[in-house]
């Protein structure tokens, strides 16, 4: 029984008054009418929560009993075995819960420092924050706190200890109102055993232990009748706990149960709600690329006459990686569903060629082709390169970007819709502006990563004729588990190997005070006739709320390189925020050649390709993120030429900036580069989470639980593709209901229908 440990291990504490309630009120239960939980019950029924809290709680998304018994610890604390103050030793970490004597902020040298003394009986315990400001009006003499941090000796007194920057939580408090019958044994929620920490809610009025009372009556009173929606085969292969228990435990865990398990959400009633949660997922994945194949697709002709057309447009030798892509393509192409295939592609991998390849199939077949690009720089380079390859062969190529006038845009709009333009190439205008196609036979889209995966169906959807042929094509590249769950109904093509000839980039870092080192470098290089990028995080200055500093500036450092620095050289400036008559006349000159140093922003990151380039100078290199300075760093290393890239910071480098840089000047593999981002940042931000289409999961980290994906992908395909003589259609329609009434609503991405 945990209260009798507890007792036991507070022996000395039982001459406090509060200790005294306790135990008197012991372990009896109050006669009051208890009300039978089921998942779905209104979380406003559990004991201790009203319909106010209730209505906090429902901003918080927290509606039913099941999502209140979703809402997790975030940590857990071993409040096993806490320690009597006089047995600490230096150096320890430990658990202590004594009661609050004095409180008070002092000031160091330091700093102001918040100093509290709590006690046990006569012996007393000193805990110090510094900059402690913010708890001066935080403790009560007689308050009773759970505490647990690294014990050290005093610097002071002789013998005396400290804790210092304890985690801490106030059990009970004096002034709070008599408890009611269940107190005590609510009492022993708190301590003398593993304890859940909860995130607070309603702006700290919930309170950690608020949440523990809540959840632990909810669990209490939750009906023994909980039907498991995981099909029994499934729960079998994966040896899964129970779901009622899995609640249970994952917030009041066995006595046994491993504490580092726990803290790393690994005990058998995390992986059990963590694998649920996934399972849905790739269930209604997998039913929907069901669905997609169902559907009646293009069945493109691939023979020799269109193999031959194809030959015709390559100006190279593809790589063997392009060859093998291509064959993955012509293998979905052929069939008579509809291809939903993601090209996968380092920068610089060439994955243009093989779309345009693509393309010669469909158009071959009298089909149309339409090429989106997620910025207007990158969609008149694709078609600048379109006319370059394809026009020789007599295909009839348009570009239908935002800023088109309006009657050149209808012109080309009759065009598209009578059939005439066979390559459409466009920015999201082409999804936009109601462009309808006469026969639409393949949809790419061209650096995804910026798209959002729901742009995608919305193109998709334009014509109730055959569904498209759709191949997504990214070059950031994502760890497999992940695509297949941001991408879960795409199939994967990687394009793994660089084309022939490319010497490895090598990238440098310096410090901002060796500019004049940096120019005389770049003006070498092109005085051999290359080209250079210099890149910069702000178009203007004044744009850093955050540090106050001013960063340096691609319209300012335009002046200063082409006045000074660069006088006798030709420079040109690119910026999101210049026309787009102006933007493609730089583009242009810098592709000819004719400027030699491109001072951008960002706005070159995707997809620019100008094989003279082989330098760029990246200047406040410490405000870029990792995946977007390796797309940065992959408009260069494409011709033959060796290349550099060089990061420049200026100012105070963050510990997480410095190992962007680190990453960046020790590896040029893109995949590498994108899971070290993805550790960094984690995945919502790495993704963007809303605008890719991610999922919000309530207990899974796509991070943290790739393994247990893949498991659950695995389980759902051996779900779809029954019945199985383990898994029966009565159970298999068992478990797609319950897809339906609970997670459709929560996965937008899951369309069941
Ligand atoms: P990305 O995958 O980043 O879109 P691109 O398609 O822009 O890469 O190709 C990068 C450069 O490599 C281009 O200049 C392209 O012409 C060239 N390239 C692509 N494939 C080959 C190849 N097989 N042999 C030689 N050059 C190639
Ligand atoms: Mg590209």
């Amino acid at each position: 029984m945990p209260s009798t440990t507890a007792a036991n291990a507070f022996n000395h504490l039982r001459s406090t008054s509060y200790w005294k309630t306790w135990h008197v009120a012991g372990l009896l239960r109050g006669a009051t009418f208890v009300f039978v939980l089921d998942l779905s019950t209104s979380v406003q029924y559990v004991k201790g929560i009203g319909p106010r809290t209730a209505e906090t709680l429902a901003t918080k998304g927290i509606s039913t009993v099941e999502d209140l018994l979703y809402y997790l610890p975030f940590r857990y604390e071993d409040r096993l075995n806490p320690r009597g103050i006089g047995e600490l030793r230096p150096g320890e970490m430990a658990s202590v819960v004594a009661e609050v004597r004095t409180s008070g902020l002092f000031r160091t040298r330091a700093g102001p420092m918040f100093q509290l003394t709590v006690g046990q009986g006569h012996q007393t315990l000193k805990c110090l924050w510094f900059h402690g400001a913010y708890l001066k009006d935080r403790f009560k003499p007689g308050q009773l706190l759970a505490m647990y941090g690294k014990v050290e000796e005093s610097k002071f007194g002789r013998r005396e200890l400290q804790i210092i920057q304890p985690q801490f939580e106030v059990l009970h408090d004096p002034d709070e109102p008599a408890e009611d019958a269940d107190s005590g044994k609510l009492k022993t929620l708190e301590i003398g055993r593993i304890v859940p920490i909860y995130e607070t809610a309603g702006n700290g009025k919930l309170t950690s232990k608020y949440f523990r009372r809540v959840i632990y009556g909810a669990l209490e009173n939750l009906t023994d009748e909980i039907p498991d929606p995981i099909p029994p085969v499934t729960r079998s292969h994966v040896d899964l706990l129970e779901r009622r228990a899995a609640f249970s435990k994952a917030h009041w865990p066995d006595e046994g149960e491993s504490f580092t398990r726990l803290q790393s959400a690994r005990s058998a009633a995390h992986i059990r709600l963590i694998f649920e949660e996934l399972f849905f997922l790739e269930l209604g994945l997998e039913l929907k690329r069901r669905k997609m194949r169902a559907q009646a697709g293009i069945p493109f002709r691939v023979d020799d006459q269109v193999r031959e057309a194809i030959k015709r447009i390559l100006p190279f030798h593809p790589t063997a990686a392009q060859k093998r892509v291509l064959g993955e393509i012509v293998a979905d192409m052929k069939q008579p569903s509809p291809m939903r295939r993601l090209l996968q592609g380092d920068v610089g991998s060439g994955k243009t060629i093989v779309a345009f390849e693509a393309a010669v199939i469909a158009i071959e077949n009298g089909y149309q082709v339409a090429l989106m690009a997620p910025t207007e720089i990158l969609a008149t380079q694709h078609y600048l390169s379109a006319r370059r390859i394809l026009e020789g062969a007599g295909y009839r190529i348009v570009l239908l970007t935002g800023s088109v006038e309006q009657d050149r845009k209808r012109e080309i709009r009759r065009h598209i819709a009578q059939g005439n333009a066979q390559l459409v190439i466009g920015t999201h205008a082409l999804i936009q502006e109601g462009v309808e196609f006469d026969a639409l036979g393949l949809v790419i889209v061209d650096e995804q990563h910026r798209f959002g995966v729901m742009q995608r169906f919305k193109l998709m959807k334009k014509t109730d004729a055959a569904e498209p042929d759709v191949l997504v094509m990214t070059a950031t590249p994502i760890p497999r588990t992940l695509a297949l769950t941001l991408y879960g109904d795409l199939d994967v093509s990687i394009l793994n190997e660089l084309p022939p000839g490319r010497t490895p980039i090598v990238t440098r870092r310096v410090s901002d005070e060796r500019a004049d080192e940096v120019w005389a470098f770049v003006r070498k290089q092109i005085a051999a006739g290359h080209q250079a990028y210099i890149v910069y995080p702000v178009i203007e200055e004044n744009e850093d709320a955050e540090s106050g500093k001013q960063l340096k500036a691609a319209m300012k450092m335009y002046d200063e390189l082409r006045k000074n620095v660069f006088a006798d050289l030709r420079v040109g400036l690119l910026h999101g925020r210049m026309d787009s008559d102006d933007k493609d006349a730089v583009m242009r000159r810098f592709q000819a050649g004719d400027v030699q140093v491109l001072v951008s922003t960002t706005v070159i990151e995707v997809g620019v390709d100008v094989p003279n380039a082989n330098i760029m100078v990246v200047e406040h290199a410490e405000r870029f993120g990792l995946s977007q300075m390796h797309q940065l760093r992959g408009r260069i290393g494409r011709g033959s030429a060796k290349s550099f890239c060089v990061l420049m910071t200026g100012g105070k480098v963050s510990p997480e900036a410095e190992q962007r840089l680190d990453a960046m000047v020790s590896t040029n593999d893109g995949f590498q580069i994108s899971e070290l981002d993805l550790q960094l940042r984690g995945p919502g931000e790495f993704f963007g989470t809303k605008q890719a289409g991610m999922p919000d999961f309530r207990v899974a980290n796509l991070l943290r639980d790739r393994e247990l994906l893949e498991l659950a992908k695995r389980e759902a395909a051996y779900v779809t593709s029954g019945p199985h003589p383990d898994l029966s259609e009565a159970e298999i329609k068992n478990v797609l209901t319950h897809l339906r009434t609970h997670w459709n609503r929560r996965y937008g991405l899951v369309e069941v229908g």
